[in-house]
């Protein structure tokens, strides 16, 4: 996909599916559309979803697990309907941002403004959130950051087949309402419902975590950056909002740390661990956290809250050639 392609590719995908979500609402306002339209926007939002956060970011971003090769396909797969861009083209701007969080270089920090004052504030909000996906100039990299996908035959397919695989995850819930209810109008509302308009909801609350994760919201550990944890958003993102904590620990499977995160992410990593299918789960140990928690309220926080399956011990120095961050080192859960 060139810079250009690409450019009009997320100039259609912001303009069709907020007008999808808008159709979706009269037609359910005029009960044309029902509740199985919206069981196909809250399924596919939660298929789509993990496909981004457990898939995309957790899994070929940041290799924080390994898997069996049908999940990884089928992740990968997932996450391209989310329509956020071709895998290898995400991961690769991703690492980027890892490797150059809120410095020069950095593809989507709202922090490189020239302006001050709220004019400066709205534009690098702007720029984070949405505006950087339309820098035709911007190059993702990906012999540079994703040398490894790029050599795996299936996810070098899998990011050439981007929009026919986006237009199979909008056509795919108009079909699956069309079945259950054998209503031609189904596949209409379903496509709107469990397509764009699910589409529209899923990338903005991935946009927010770049634009918001960045700018409000306390951070509960030590870095370089100017990542933040927004909890209030934990169920739309699906755990990834305690950005200020993958931060300061990019390799871990989980972000949300004790009881008071919820990290639905991090719960179905945990899952699939448990039923075998995966297996090298990073997890930083209580230690590492202890060291890098701000303020004595991180460090109380950090006494009450074990993590499960952590052994506690610091774990091994291990440069990652996929993983150009500047925290390389990872706690790996040996038990
Ligand atoms: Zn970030
Ligand atoms: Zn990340």
């Amino acid at each position: 996909m060139t810079g250009k392609v690409h450019k009009h590719f997320i100039l259609i995908m912001s303009i069709v599916p907020p007008l999808g979500l808008a159709a979706g609402m009269v037609l359910l306002w005029n009960d044309l559309a029902g509740w199985v339209d919206l069981a196909l926007l809250a399924v596919f939002y939660l298929l789509t979803g993990l496909g981004v956060a457990v898939g995309y970011h957790r899994l070929f971003a940041h290799r924080s697990f390994k898997t069996k090769k049908p999940i990884r396909l089928g992740l990968a797969v997932l996450g391209t309907m989310a329509a956020q861009g071709p895998l290898i083209v995400w991961t690769s701007h991703h690492r980027n941002h890892h490797s150059t969080a809120d410095q020069e270089g950095d593809p989507h920090s709202p922090h490189l403004q020239a302006e001050e004052g709220l004019r400066g504030l709205w534009k690098g909000f702007w720029h984070a959130h949405m505006g950087w996906l339309f820098n035709q100039e911007l190059e993702s990299k990906p012999m540079r950051f994703t040398p490894d996908l790029v050599r795996e035959k299936e996810m070098r397919w899998i990011s050439q087949h981007f929009l026919s695989i986006v237009a199979a995850g909008i056509v795919l819930p108009g079909l699956i309402g069309f079945a259950i209810t054998g209503e031609p109008l189904a596949l209409l509302t379903g496509m709107l419902w469990g397509g764009l308009a699910r589409i529209f909801l899923v990338s903005h609350a991935t946009y927010a975590i770049n634009s918001l994760g960045h700018m409000f919201g306390p951070k509960r550990f030590e870095s370089k950056d100017e990542s933040r944890n927004l909890g209030w958003m934990w169920l739309p993102s699906l755990g990834e909002s305690y950005h200020n904590n993958h931060h300061a620990f990019p390799t871990s499977a989980r972000f949300g740390h004790g009881r008071t995160e919820i990290d639905p992410s991090a719960a179905f990593i945990g899952m699939l661990e448990r039923l075998g299918l995966a297996w090298d789960v990073v997890r930083p140990s209580p230690d590492r956290m202890a060291k890098r928690a701000l303020g004595a309220q991180g460090a109380q926080q950090l006494e009450a809250e074990p993590v499960a399956g952590d052994d506690g011990r610091p774990g091994p120095t291990t440069p990652d050639p996929a993983n150009p961050e500047r925290e390389l080192v990872a706690a790996r859960d040996d038990g």
